[in-house]
């Protein structure tokens, strides 16, 4: 998947004015503005923002129906932290840890407290296995006899 699917026609960036034709400019956070014109387009990120700025209870399914970005699109955005709920809002994403509605990103903060740790221990654990595998190949290479033998006399 290139950058181009994250950022690009992922979200229906919007081209060209639908009055006048004449090409966008870009203004930041999903906005668009006509050249000539001056009137303004959002893509699918802007619009769930501008919606989220103006109806923070709002929930996913409401977002859902009044932008109509589909809901997948919406939870990714959150997910992604490229937009926060506010804390008194409904629309709550959960915890894939433990269901906790959360904020923003994939876990709660105890959650990924949690996973942190987990991926830490998993690589103490790796490091404790490769060590384990090179006392295992110095071990064979001392019962070996001949050369290996000679070489850890010494
Ligand atoms: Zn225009
Ligand atoms: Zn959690």
């Amino acid at each position: 998947m290139g950058i181009e699917d994250l950022f690009g026609d992922h979200y229906h960036k919007p081209t060209n004015c639908d009055e006048c034709a004449a090409p966008l400019d870009f203004k930041g956070l999903g906005t668009y503005k006509c050249r000539k014109c001056g009137k303004i387009f959002y893509d699918d990120f802007g619009k769930v923002r501008k919606y989220l700025d103006e109806h923070h209870q709002a929930n996913i399914a409401q977002i859902h129906a009044e932008t109509g970005v589909d809901e997948d699109s919406i939870r990714r955005m959150l997910k992604e932290e490229r937009l926060e709920v506010t804390k008194e809002s409904k629309t709550y994403l959960t915890c894939e840890g433990c269901g906790k509605p959360i904020r923003y990103g994939l876990f709660c903060e105890s959650c990924a407290k949690l996973h942190e740790a987990a991926k830490e221990k998993r690589k103490k654990e790796k490091q404790m296995m490769d060590k384990k595998d090179l006392i295992h190949v110095l071990g064979k290479a001392m019962e070996e006899g001949g050369d290996g033998k000679r070489r850890f006399d010494r």
